[in-house]
């Protein structure tokens, strides 16, 4: 690749994270954002949804960025699919504004997740990037997510880049004061970075570094009528991104038994997070992994 350029900061995709959401009003106000070399805009993904307060209007919208659901011939009624339609056309080859070298989409989540740097499109730059990051921030946990190709659904698919930044704990619709001041730093040294690439000195597959690979969804135990049957043990609370082994204790039920893990060594994220509650998801798992970033 050549140096990347047109850079799209992107918060608000799900509208009760208020991070990316004050995020993007700080900048605004200011020229903060601006680099050498770099062409940087910013996004208020979802503005519907932020106004309510909600993750989404009627369709979760970092899932609506799939070849289907994009495609105009499909007839929709979602007001979210069609804002999807709207930012990846704008963001598109021959949109208004630009297509996008690298998206850098801020979220936040319930889970303990730190500052975790998800990517979905295993790039050589973007490995090297979070690297970097991983070595300077100590909250900061790569996650690498299967490439999904046409059926990825998420927002910062549509860059030819991607990097979705997840900072938790922090209850949705909430602002915690020291996650936003360590997010903004995060951010800007993504661009730093970015600019240390164009300028030939961000060297690639250079660092040994610790990842987490995202495996299967876990959902919560759940009775004949498919209501919750039991809770994430207060072992596993909190617990992201530490080795569960078998025999550990990861769920209790309403009486207080103890629900032990049967499955091989997995390191989950997402636990307990409040949003994947209706996907039916209790937690992620992935595997710990190491190799030359
Ligand atoms: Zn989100």
């Amino acid at each position: 690749m050549e140096k990347l350029k047109n850079i799209l900061v992107v918060g608000g995709t799900h509208g009760n994270e208020m991070t990316g959401i004050s995020l993007l009003q700080y900048w605004a106000n200011s020229d903060y954002l601006q680099r050498p070399g770099l062409n940087i805009d910013t996004l208020l993904a979802n503005p519907q949804a932020t106004q309510l307060g909600r993750r989404y209007v009627d369709y979760d919208l970092n899932r609506a960025f799939t070849k289907e659901l994009l495609d105009k011939s499909n007839e929709t009624r979602s007001e979210d699919i069609k804002r999807a339609r709207e930012i990846a056309e704008i963001y598109s080859e021959n949109g208004s504004k630009f297509w996008p070298d690298m998206v850098i989409d801020i979220h936040n989540s319930t889970a303990n997740m730190g500052q975790t740097l998800i990517i979905n499109n295993p790039h050589p730059i973007t490995r090297s990037i979070v690297a970097h990051l991983a070595q300077e921030f100590p909250m900061v946990k790569i996650l690498q997510e299967p490439i999904l190709g046409d059926n990825n659904p998420y927002l910062a698919s549509i860059g030819k880049l991607d990097l979705t930044v997840e900072i938790g704990p922090q209850p949705h619709g909430t602002l915690n004061a020291d996650l936003f001041f360590s997010t903004e730093k995060l951010v800007q040294r993504v661009l730093d970075l970015i600019v240390q690439y164009n300028e030939n000195k961000l060297p690639l597959a250079s660092l040994e570094t610790t990842y987490f690979e995202q495996s299967d969804a876990v959902d919560y135990p759940r009775n004949s009528k498919h209501e919750l049957d039991a809770m994430i043990h207060p072992n596993l609370w909190g617990a992201d991104y530490q080795a569960l082994e078998k025999g550990a204790k990861v769920f209790v039920d309403f009486s207080g038994n103890a629900i032990q893990w049967k499955g091989e060594t997995t390191w989950p994220c997402f636990i307990g997070e409040v949003a994947y509650l209706e996907k039916k998801i209790a937690f992620i798992k992935t595997d710990k992994k190491t190799a030359l970033w």
